[in-house]
């Protein structure tokens, strides 16, 4: 069901369990600013989420709040996992779902990193 991102952080999201270690989770990556998990549906070969470890709702929320070291972190994150996976040649596929017409599932921002194979025209 997708989420309203304009709601206050929910501390109880599977995200925030994963960032806590509550919750098991695939880890390929981490650092100081985000962590990165293998999507438990993968829609392809590479399916990995990139997560902040700040607790922002969504995209809206972490680049108004966001602090500029925490963006910057979290982008620099985003292609360290890509390039750690070996997809920057061939290519890849970054997306981010923002809310209800966005399809935003989990209250946690995450950007999805799709690779692998050629990709179709959409995915997530
Ligand atoms: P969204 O629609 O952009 O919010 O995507 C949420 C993604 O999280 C989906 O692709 C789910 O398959 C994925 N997901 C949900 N729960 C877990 C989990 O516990 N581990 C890894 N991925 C998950």
């Amino acid at each position: 069901m997708p989420i309203d991102a304009t709601l206050p952080y929910d501390e109880q999201n599977i995200f925030a369990k994963i960032l806590r270690g509550d919750i098991p989770a695939t880890r390929v990556y981490e650092d100081e600013w985000a962590i990165a998990i293998r999507d438990i549906a993968p829609q392809a070969p590479t399916h990995i989420l990139v997560i902040p470890r700040g607790a922002y709702v969504s995209w809206d929320d972490f680049s108004t709040r966001g602090s500029e070291a925490e963006i910057a972190g979290f982008v620099r994150a985003v292609g360290a996992v890509a390039r750690a996976e070996g997809l920057v040649e061939p290519g890849y596929r970054l997306l981010a779902n923002i809310g209800a017409h966005g399809g935003q599932e989990v209250p946690h921002l995450h950007v999805h990193l799709f690779g692998g194979a050629p990709l179709g025209p959409m995915l997530a």
